[in-house]
């Protein structure tokens, strides 16, 4: 049922017979969370969803290890786990499914996008790397808004299915997920799919201070200085343009170009 070499999953090539993983990092009742549900059950009836108790977003790939974790059922193959992304998807593939393991695994969707640096803070992305990690194929999918109070989920129910479904067709390398970014515009005014790159924004986080209501001084980690980037063929480039950005992602973070000038340099 895992994701061996590089060519098509066997378990995927029929989804419909395939056991499904939800999860997210927005928690168990975000609106993202039943989106994605709903997009998992048109593509099989074998759908399961575990997700954090509460909000992860910012979380990583952060395990819990000093304390137990918790697993409550909601209802039938559904249970919310007070940790993060990375202990729903580890708990649900060793105990929660029982015998058999999920052969797809898909978080999200996101409220907001997941791109360029996002990647390596994304708990929803990090659900889809720990599923990797585990032999289980793994898609995270994001949906990047204009204004956070009206999300247009639109984009990511509409073409979420139709990309999973050809995803899952293709080979697919032991090493791999993909990360979908749906753009910020109704369903009917996005400009394609696109197979791109990682990004980087021009600017960096800020850090905002203030005080507190006592007169107290915080820091508090704000957004981007500056969220554009003009590197062509990258997530953050598509989705400003409204393509849906589909990104291969892969969890050797090794910098393959240094290793032998590494090696004359140690010499
Ligand atoms: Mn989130």
């Amino acid at each position: 049922m895992s994701a061996v070499g590089n060519g098509p999953i066997a378990a995927l090539q029929d989804l419909k017979k395939a056991r499904i993983l939800v999860t997210n990092d927005d928690g168990y009742q975000a609106p993202g969370l039943e989106i994605l549900e709903e997009i998992a059950s048109q593509l099989s009836d074998d759908v399961w969803l575990v997700a954090p108790e509460v909000e992860q977003s910012g979380a990583g790939h952060s395990l819990t290890l000093r304390r137990p974790l918790r697993v409550r059922q909601r209802g039938p193959r559904h249970f919310s786990v007070d940790g993060t992304p990375t202990d729903c998807v580890l708990l649900a593939v060793s105990k929660i499914l029982g015998d058999r393991r999920p052969d797809l695994v898909l978080s999200g969707v996101n409220r907001g996008g997941n791109m360029g640096e996002d990647v390596t803070y994304s708990g929803t992305v990090a659900a889809a790397m720990e599923a990797t990690f585990l032999g289980v194929p793994a898609i995270a999918l994001s949906q990047e808004y204009d204004a956070s109070d009206r999300i247009d989920w639109g984009a990511a129910a509409d073409f979420a299915p139709g990309i999973i479904r050809r995803l899952a067709a293709g080979p697919w390398h032991r090493d791999l997920l993909y990360s979908i970014n749906f753009p910020p515009c109704p369903a009917e005014k996005v400009k394609g799919v696109r197979a791109v790159a990682q990004g980087r924004r021009s600017g960096h986080i800020a850090v905002i201070e203030g005080r507190d209501p006592k007169g107290r001084p915080y820091m508090w980690i704000g957004d981007y200085t500056d969220e554009s980037s003009d590197q062509p063929g990258t997530d953050l480039e598509a989705v400003a343009h409204h393509a849906v950005a589909v990104t291969p992602l892969h969890l050797d973070l090794t910098h393959a170009p240094s290793l032998e000038p590494l090696d004359t340099l140690l010499r």
